[in-house]
């Protein structure tokens, strides 16, 4: 086939500016992307709105890592959009696949039956092994280790509005260790026995407990303790995350993945991150240590939110493609009121 030549485009040439990428943020901090090759394009997307919104004040390093080794286009155009430094992770091997407790056999059986079920990413092994990874592993990756804070990016988000503050510095100065923005029910189906296992690592730990925890949050008797109540499925949204690596790597933490990595239900079951983390960042943490980022514009596919309040859209140039109103926290599924409940806040109105 012969090669077209484009018609020149008109532009003056000029030198290529040399890119500083000295950070300017003060924490300890790195955007992390877990991706594959095939979503180059819809990680430039997210990752030119959050460095137009926010890193290019601040100039945080990005950290992207994958299950295959990444290629050297997808590293020559993200570290082209990234206004700081980018480094490649390659997870171990170890860390995305099964256990060798994991009996293949009750797996393959449980991928058929869920896939007949038609249960979201049911039947998929990788989505399992990525659920696994978010869980219980992507803090300890090498490239992360040098870091306190971060802040999960997925391809495809959109992100609304100006971030004109170091939320890395918020979460630090304010003592605080796990945000989110979207809070919502999980499907039963995907978290059968997750709270029975919950339960149990409790009544072994007790000592994990915090006091002044979010049970409420996530119970169906939020008046109840721990072995009395069920649990009311809400979660926060893992795909947006920023938060305390901190916490994942200690004690309470680690001995909990442990506990459910053992239990098997990331396979036999199909538990995911986002329960796992909410679950525990609910029991293990105050529930002062739990931020809700209410003047963050965010969608992640089927649902976005954008701020209530005027003030955010004045000062922090919000556009969202929806209106206010059809912020996911004004949805009779969101698990938003909720939150604003259990913490005595007044309710936003529900649009059906
Ligand atoms: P959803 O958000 O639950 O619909 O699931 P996604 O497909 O968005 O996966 C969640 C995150 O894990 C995204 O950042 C994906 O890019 C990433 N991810 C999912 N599966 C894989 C995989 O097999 N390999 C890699 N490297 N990343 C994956
Ligand atoms: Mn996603």
């Amino acid at each position: 086939a012969s090669h077209v030549k484009p018609a020149p485009v008109g532009r003056p040439p000029k030198p290529k500016p040399s890119k500083d990428t000295r950070q300017i943020g003060k924490e300890k901090a790195t955007l992390v992307m877990l991706v594959r090759n095939s979503e180059l394009k819809d990680a430039l997307g997210s990752m030119k709105q959050i460095e137009d919104r926010f890193n290019r004040h601040y100039q945080y390093p990005w950290t992207f890592l994958n299950d295959e080794p990444f290629t050297e286009e997808f590293k020559t155009h993200t570290t082209r959009m990234a206004s700081g430094t980018t480094e490649y992770g390659l997870i171990p091997r170890e860390q995305w696949s099964t256990p060798d407790w994991i009996s293949e056999d009750k797996f393959q059986e449980v991928i058929s039956r869920m896939s007949q079920e038609g249960v979201i990413y049911g039947d998929s092994r990788t989505y399992r092994h990525m659920c696994r990874y978010n869980s219980g592993f992507f803090f300890r990756d090498k490239l992360l280790a040098k870091y306190d804070w971060y802040w999960r990016v997925e391809p495809s988000i959109g992100f609304y509005c100006d971030m004109t503050y170091d939320p890395f510095t918020f979460m630090r100065e304010n003592e605080k260790r796990y945000s989110f923005v979207i809070a919502l029910p999980e499907y039963l189906p995907t978290v059968e026995t997750l709270w029975k296992t919950t339960q149990d690592f409790a009544k072994l730990h007790p000592e994990h407990i915090a006091r002044n925890n979010s049970l409420g949050f996530i119970a169906t008797d939020p008046d109840e303790g721990i072995q009395e109540t069920d649990y009311n499925l809400c979660h926060f949204w893992s795909n947006f995350e920023i938060a305390d690596l901190n916490f994942w790597r200690g004690e309470a933490y680690q001995k909990y993945f442990e506990f459910l990595d053992k239990k098997g239900g990331f396979y036999y079951e199909r538990w995911g991150d986002a329960p796992v983390h909410s679950i525990a960042a609910a029991l293990f943490l105050p529930r002062d240590q739990v931020h809700f980022f209410g003047d963050v514009g965010y969608e992640h596919v089927p649902w976005g939110r954008c701020p209530l309040d005027d003030e955010s859209h004045d000062t922090a140039r919000c556009i969202c493609p929806f209106d206010r109103k059809e912020s996911f926290d004004h949805n009779p599924w969101s698990c938003q009121n909720k939150w604003n409940n259990f913490l005595g806040l007044p309710e936003n109105p529900i649009f059906e």
